[in-house]
């Protein structure tokens, strides 16, 4: 675990499983058709119940770069916000503008209703490629920004499973 203080805000990092943090709200890396999928979608899915997937038919989707809010079932946490991660091709399709965008909105989603504390996944570092050291230094960085500006979310939380994940993302946390 690593915290660091931004303005009356904490940004710190785990080692963990999202679906287990009792932050107000945790994201799901999800697809645009918020039919629920592999990875962090499907722990989600799986621990939250149906619930969630009956909330995102009904909102029907979410273009890439945005943010959807559903209640968060039958996790600890009280919402799921939604997000959805680029696809990695080479980095000069718009991908750190969209995963910049994917934490930025989470977060103004967040500040819009009444969430003050968020945990985050490595979003788009799993199925959708992004080469996961430039995705921590951007997620964080975003972060860090949006903290400074918004002191009305006092905890972001960084959720990296697994070892390597957790080491990519203490690495970045040490530059921002
Ligand atoms: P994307 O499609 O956006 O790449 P993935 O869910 O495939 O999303 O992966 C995003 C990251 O989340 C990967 O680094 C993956 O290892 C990690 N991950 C998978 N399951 C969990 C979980 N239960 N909690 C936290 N992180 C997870």
């Amino acid at each position: 675990m690593m915290q660091v203080h931004i303005g009356q805000s904490i940004l710190e990092i785990v080692e963990g499983d999202i679906t287990r943090q009792d932050t107000d709200a945790i994201v799901n890396a999800a697809n645009p058709s918020l039919r629920g999928g592999g990875g962090v979608d499907g722990a989600i899915h799986r621990a939250g119940g149906p619930k969630i997937l009956e909330e995102c038919l009904k909102i029907g989707g979410c273009p890439t770069g945005e943010a959807r809010l559903t209640t968060g079932g039958n996790l600890m946490a009280r919402y799921v916000i939604h997000t959805v991660g680029p696809v990695y091709k080479d980095g000069a399709h718009g991908e750190p503008q969209l995963l910049a965008s994917c934490y930025r909105e989470s977060l103004k989603l967040a500040s819009a209703n009444g969430i003050k504390t968020v945990a985050f996944p490595s979003i788009s570092t799993g199925a959708y490629g992004y080469p996961i050291n430039n995705a921590a230094r951007l997620a964080l960085q975003t972060v860090k920004e949006y903290l400074a500006e918004h002191p009305e979310i006092t905890l972001a939380r960084f959720v990296l499973f697994g070892k390597a994940a957790y080491e990519a993302y203490e690495e970045a946390l040490k530059g921002v």
